[in-house]
């Protein structure tokens, strides 16, 4: 059996830990998360004077009180950016903008470990899994699209005129204002995909984090101000995802809107954009394929199979949910994989033993407790895992099914949890058939040592990334996105970057 680590703490103190062993500035900024809302620099309450409770998912118990931001607190942040763009940030020289990036990316380094414990503790995260990928690559990031603004730059163009000469040349410009809605299962990375690139290309920005984990949105917004970023180029407004994300999504001051999170709201995220002809990036829900052959290398096949679905609880929109393995290994490969799977150590993301966390939220493990029971109910064998812990956290232990047919709701539908369905198969096509039998595209593994095998795999798969002997590595200069359902545009790279600007043709008359 999974060990649910029993810590001994009470219920209400924060992560599961000692409230007085949690670092100042993290006690600090839970007692006044209720001015959450950032505009033209100032934290402040929402403009209801209305907030609402964020809950400890180790403990259930109450974290902090964040601003209800809603329509009106989005509108003042909008104007606030559509200022600080016009009069501030737009026209910065590149290098002064390459440097407060850059200055950024070495202030979540330094912060590092109070913005890891943030995100443990708001998201439930293994602390070890915020420090180290969370809070590791998102510094990153902002040093990446901090080189990118001395290298955005137009083209002369070869122009041939019917009448006379002329010089054309682009210049790359901003957009604008960007709207950023990013989910709650990566806060402070997934916001660093859409603001970084958004900063570096010249636009203002109006963040709204999920609200189940809003606590690191503001302290980014502090420590941008810190790094030199302009007030109002970069607000933040908390508050419920169908009220002032809604509202930012239908604003009508917005160049882009950006948006993480699940395909059912990114459709009524497009759908609100519409209204005012604003393009969307959007990066949804995957149901993505982790495929190991009988020749594959199978310790480090069976390591990625593990990382691609317990990682971060299996709540990443990447995960490898569905593992395919060819039939003479199969016995195998499910053995290997189940025995690892009950010696994950559940428990809360602040201690030191522990593997896996609980859930974001009480929702969510109901949700995931719910797929779990339609697997059982449509016949699939669960082979481990399947229960919630019995305490007050969102704990369910890691999961494994067999005999699933691809026809059934886990083989389909995103479950965001730690549930892995195993399946056999037996040769190349019916693999790759089967792998892209869902209406989702988001990403996909390949486990080989048969070269040929794996870049003719790799080209038939229907998704945005293909990890070839890897799974779930992620580098800000490799472009992130998806395809059919989930979604389109894509995040991370020089295509982001781009994306977050406009060529503009200026015609230059030489006669
Ligand atoms: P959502 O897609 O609803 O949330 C993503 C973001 O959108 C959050 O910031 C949310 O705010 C915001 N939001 C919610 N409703 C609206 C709206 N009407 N207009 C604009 N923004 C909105 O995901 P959920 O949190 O509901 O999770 C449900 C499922 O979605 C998960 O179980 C998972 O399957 C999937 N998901 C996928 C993610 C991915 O990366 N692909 C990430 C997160 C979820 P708020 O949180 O405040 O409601």
């Amino acid at each position: 059996m999974t060990t649910l680590v029993d810590h001994g703490l009470p219920n209400d103190s924060p992560g599961g830990q000692d409230a007085a062993a949690l670092p100042i500035g993290v006690r600090e900024l839970l007692a006044g998360a209720s001015s959450s809302i950032v505009i033209d620099g100032h934290r402040q309450p929402s403009a209801s004077g209305e907030s609402q409770p964020s809950y400890d998912p180790a403990t259930g118990g109450l974290l902090a009180h964040i601003a209800a931001g809603s329509a009106v607190d989005i509108d003042r942040a909008v104007r606030s950016a559509d200022l600080a763009f016009r009069t501030h940030w737009r026209d910065l020289s590149a290098a002064a903008r390459s440097r407060i990036l850059l200055r950024l990316a070495d202030l979540v380094e330094e912060n590092c470990e109070e913005l890891a414990t943030l995100e443990s503790l708001d998201n439930g995260k293994p602390l070890t899994e915020a420090t180290y990928v969370d809070l590791a690559l998102c510094a990153e990031v902002y040093r990446y699209y901090g080189g990118w603004p001395t290298k955005v730059h137009g083209d002369v163009l070869p122009v041939s005129p019917l009448v006379g000469e002329a010089l054309v040349y682009t210049r790359r410009e901003p957009l604008g204002v960007v709207g950023a809605i990013v989910p709650w299962n990566f806060p402070m990375l997934l916001t660093a995909w859409k603001v970084a690139p958004a900063l570096a290309a010249g636009n203002a920005v109006v963040l709204k984090p999920s609200e189940l984990t809003s606590l690191t949105s503001i302290r980014l917004a502090e420590l941008a101000l810190e790094a030199g970023l302009p007030p109002g180029v970069l607000n933040v407004v908390t508050g419920l995802g169908g009220e002032a994300g809604a509202a930012l999504a239908a604003h009508p001051g917005l160049s882009k809107i950006s948006f993480t999170g699940s395909t059912v709201t990114g459709r009524s995220v497009m759908t609100a954009a519409a209204q005012n002809l604003t393009p969307v990036v959007l990066e949804l829900g995957g149901k993505s394929p982790n495929i190991i052959f009988a020749d594959a290398d199978l310790d480090t096949a069976v390591q990625g199979a593990l990382l691609g679905i317990f990682m971060n609880q299996g709540q990443v929109c990447c995960a490898g949910s569905r593992a395919m393995v060819q039939q003479p290994v199969y016995d195998e490969v499910l053995e290997r994989l189940t025995t690892a799977a009950r010696q994950l150590r559940l428990g809360p993301g602040l201690a030191d033993d522990t593997d896996m966390g609980p859930l974001v939220s009480a929702g969510q493990r109901d949700r995931v407790m719910g797929y779990i029971a339609s697997g059982v109910e449509e016949g699939a064998r669960l082979v481990t895992g399947g229960t919630a812990g019995d305490g007050a956290g969102y704990f369910v232990e890691p999961t494994i099914f067999t005999d699933v047919r691809d026809d059934m709701v886990i083989a389909q539908e995103e479950i965001f949890g730690p549930v892995l369905a195993v399946t056999a198969f037996t040769d190349e096509d019916e693999a790759i058939r089967r792998a892209n039998a869902t209406r989702y595209g988001l990403a996909a593994g390949i486990w080989t040592q048969n070269l040929r095998r794996a870049h003719r795999t790799a080209a038939l798969l229907e998704a945005g990334t293909v990890w070839i002997n890897a799974y779930n590595m992620i580098d800000p200069t490799a472009p992130f996105g998806g395809v059919k359902d989930s979604g389109f545009g894509r995040d991370l790279g020089p295509d982001a970057m781009h994306a977050y600007t406009a060529p503009k043709t200026v015609w230059v008359g030489l006669d």
